[in-house]
């Protein structure tokens, strides 16, 4: 807690009346809320005016950066003009039309339609439903199974959640919901053994042809995965992975939904994760990067094939939320869009800051502490571990990476831990000055958490 009066108000205020998302609300109350004021670039100031860099772009959203007047004047101008109507009574409106439109155009091969929701959340319960819905118009409604990773994160309702594979989420709740099943996640560091990576990425793909042929073809409606997994830790797979993956997925018949909340909108360096990887998804879930989170939208993008289904024999779609295709925030994420194509920034991003980050990344990988740092894009991980020689992590997951997160926050750099890994996604419009100022600060965080717990390296 501080001993700014005003601050320690709405610390206590919020101990008292706001329950935090993924957080152990008893231990935040006691050590009293971070509290962000404002944003500029790739810099956020806390209430103390602590300025920090920002390497996660908020919660891997903020493609675009912090304090883009445009997007603010796009909400106002859209407000001023309409505010809201809905999508529902035979209506729309033209931003959210033109958005349609534009995702049409951007997205890989023949995802051309969009269906808006708000959030990345949303984006996956309207497809768990339309994916079954898909099947069940053309008879086949016992082809209802979902396969998802363990480990896998799609959101946090309950199609969200149950998707996902994060085993403390389907703690609360009672999930999965039935027909959802999970395979092992391809993740060589600690699953690789002796294989070279493009090896055991093949090996992990075929994981989910034995599961489509234990649960039978007859009943596998779709696979759904990040193509980079985020929550997790930044699990990169191997080259061979998502090709493989795809070709599995048209030999049985099963939809594939390359779920490109994180990915999408620049994270890896392409617009979206199957660029990168070279494979075409049926369906996809976009979110995040799509408005650089000044707004909440999000949308699922669907093929020709799904979409023709859906419209021709589906009748009456009995879904939709009063903000699909809320006018405001259309008009937010086709401005976001405008910024990102007309300025060049995934271009930039991808040409001049990714090999850069790339190889200060890997200077950081140098540290004793990083057993593997990993990177795509603008999007990547350091694996900290006991020991650097061997692949294995420290027997009480976790610590270690929440010390060095707030380590960092002192040097004035906010990295996500997740368990031991440290999580990279800063705004794309990072400057090659800002990666120098994330390298030194990283380092002097790996250097503090070494000694801090008698680390072998810092004897
Ligand atoms: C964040 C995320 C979601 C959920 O999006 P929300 O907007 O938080 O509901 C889904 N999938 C992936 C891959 C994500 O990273």
């Amino acid at each position: 807690m501080t001993t700014d009066p005003a601050l320690a108000t709405l610390q206590q205020l919020d101990a008292r009346h706001h329950l935090h998302p993924f957080n152990d609300n008893a231990a935040l109350a006691r050590k009293g809320t971070r509290i962000l004021v404002r944003g500029e670039g790739c810099h956020v100031w806390d209430a103390h005016g602590q300025r920090l860099l920002d390497a996660f772009a908020g919660l891997w959203c903020v493609n675009v950066g912090y304090g883009r007047r445009e997007l603010g004047e796009a909400a106002a101008r859209q407000m001023d003009t309409l505010a809201y109507y809905n999508s529902f009574f035979a209506c729309t409106t033209e931003p959210t039309v033109r958005l349609a439109a534009k995702l049409a155009e951007l997205a890989p091969g023949d995802l051309n339609h969009a269906f808006f929701t708000n959030s990345g959340s949303e984006a996956n319960d309207t497809i768990l439903r339309m994916v079954r819905h898909f099947w069940a118009v053309q008879d086949r409604p016992q082809k209802n199974i979902v396969i998802g990773r363990r480990n896998g994160y799609h959101g946090s309702t309950v199609a969200g959640a149950s998707l996902g594979g994060m085993a403390v989420m389907h703690r609360q709740g009672g999930l999965p919901i039935p027909d959802i099943h999970h395979i092992d996640p391809p993740f060589w560091f600690a699953d690789g053994g002796d294989l070279d990576p493009d090896a055991y990425g093949l090996l992990a793909a075929r994981r989910l042809e034995q599961k489509i042929l234990e649960l039978g073809p007859e009943r596998v409606a779709a696979f759904i995965g990040e193509p980079i997994m985020g929550a997790i830790g930044v699990w990169i797979p191997p080259r061979t992975y998502w090709p493989e993956v795809e070709r599995i997925c048209r030999a049985y018949d099963v939809l594939l939904i390359a779920d490109e909340v994180i990915c999408g909108f620049g994270r890896t360096g392409e617009w979206f994760g199957q660029q990168y990887f070279g494979f075409q998804a049926d369906i996809m879930p976009i979110a995040k990067g799509l408005s650089s989170g000044y707004i909440p939208i999000g949308a699922v993008m669907f093929n020709d094939r799904v979409a023709g289904v859906l419209k021709e024999r589906g009748g009456e779609l009995a879904h939709g939320y009063t903000y699909s295709g809320h006018p405001v925030c259309a008009a937010v994420a086709l401005e976001n869009i405008r910024l990102l194509q007309e300025e060049g920034i995934v271009e930039r991003a991808r040409r001049e800051i990714a090999p850069y980050l790339a190889e200060r990344w890997a200077q950081l990988g140098e540290h004793p502490l990083v057993g593997e740092a990993r990177i795509a894009g603008l999007v990547g991980a350091l694996e900290l571990v006991p020991d650097k020689r061997v692949r294995r992590g420290f027997p009480e997951p976790g610590k270690v990476g929440t010390l060095c997160r707030d380590l960092a926050l002192e040097e004035g750099l906010i990295l996500r831990a997740t368990y031991d890994a440290m999580l990279l996604s800063p705004p794309l419009v990072i400057g090659r000055a800002e990666v120098d100022e994330l390298f030194e600060k990283a380092w002097r965080a790996l250097d503090r958490t070494a000694r801090a717990i008698g680390h072998a390296s810092a004897a």
